[in-house]
């Protein structure tokens, strides 16, 4: 898989402000905050889109969201509410083709999304 702008943050070539991570997912606050919240969740193997996904990886499919619940928990927001998102492909809005998932809250949040 070509390197993206993740596994340089996971490789720590470029810094993260990394708010949790463990053996296999590492979360961190999005640059370009849509939320007061705005948290994404990635998993440390390269799995470029939702689509790529393979039976195997259902385990670490699971510890994405455990992770963004933790992360919800961590800031505060676990009981007013939060959101999450995974954008795939690019008519989707997907920017970044290693797998992510957004954590979003700490305002009222709308529905249907945009
Ligand atoms: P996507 O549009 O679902 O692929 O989400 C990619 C997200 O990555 C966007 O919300 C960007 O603001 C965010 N992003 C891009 N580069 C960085 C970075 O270097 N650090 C943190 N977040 C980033």
């Amino acid at each position: 898989m070509s390197e993206t702008i993740f596994s340089r943050i996971l490789s720590g070539d470029i810094p993260a402000d990394i708010i949790y991570e463990d053996a296999e997912v590492v979360a961190f606050r999005d640059v370009n905050p849509q939320a007061p919240v705005h948290v994404l969740v990635i998993p440390r193997k390269p799995i470029p889109t939702l689509n790529d996904a393979q039976p195997e990886d259902t385990e670490l499919l699971g510890r994405l969201f455990l992770a963004a619940a933790k992360v919800a928990a961590q800031e505060g927001i676990a009981e007013s509410g939060y959101r999450t998102v995974v954008n795939c492909n690019a008519g989707a809005g997907q920017t970044v083709f290693h797998l992510h998932l957004h954590v979003l809250g700490g305002r009222p949040l709308q529905w249907p999304p945009g």
